[in-house]
């Protein structure tokens, strides 16, 4: 059985790969599958956003698909970016879109900095049946970039004591948000092997 993920991320095709080929699904990325399409995401959550982009692979392929949508919800910036996350106030990459936020935060005390990461997956199985999930990551708004690695808001995204950026991959990837969402979409196929 076929399955599609909705991405041509290479680290992010890897990690599924690993993770879903054990429930029987033959994973490709959306390149490997043929699909040259740009879902656009006019959702108003990451739910809505990575439901759109399953939605719109299954409708061509009628094959398993999981789409996912990440970022980071700061809660002194009343959520942002948000489902902006990778277009943050127009900024052109990852070190302008820190900056923006960094700047934003500066005259945030340290126990209001608190912030998430987010991703949701959206799966949809060869016969049409829907399983969303969310996996979360809980942290604080940093004061300047630290590390370097990860990428993204990773530098100033402060997880016990140290930035993501400073974790080697295999750490972030025992705790962070898409791992988390990960766990949750392999339990509830899990439970439905048992069925
Ligand atoms: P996407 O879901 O891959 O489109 O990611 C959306 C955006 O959210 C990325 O471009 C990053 O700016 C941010 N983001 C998502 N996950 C992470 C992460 O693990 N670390 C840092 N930034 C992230």
């Amino acid at each position: 059985m076929q399955l599609i993920i909705a991405s041509n991320n290479k680290g992010k095709i890897r990690e599924y790969k690993q993770l879903l080929q054990p429930f029987g699904y033959d994973v490709v990325s959306q390149s490997e599958a043929g699909i040259n399409i740009e879902v656009e995401e006019t959702g108003t959550t990451f739910a809505e956003n990575s439901a759109l982009k399953a939605r719109a692979i299954y409708a061509l392929k009628h094959c398993a698909v999981l789409a996912d949508d990440s970022g980071l919800v700061v809660d002194a910036l009343g959520g942002e970016p948000g489902i902006y996350s990778a277009r943050y106030g127009g900024c052109e990459n990852d070190a302008d879109r820190v900056s923006l936020v960094l700047e934003k935060m500066k005259n945030v005390s340290e126990e209001n900095r608190t912030a998430h990461f987010v991703c949701t997956i959206h799966f949809i199985d060869t016969d049409g049946s829907e399983i969303p999930v969310e996996g979360r990551v809980y942290g604080k708004i940093g004061y300047e970039p630290i590390g370097e690695n990860g990428f993204g808001y990773d530098p100033v995204f402060m997880y016990e004591g140290k930035s993501f950026a400073q974790l080697g991959a295999e750490e972030k990837n025992g705790v962070s948000h898409r791992a988390n969402a990960l766990k949750a979409l392999i339990e509830k196929l899990n439970e439905r092997k048992q069925v």
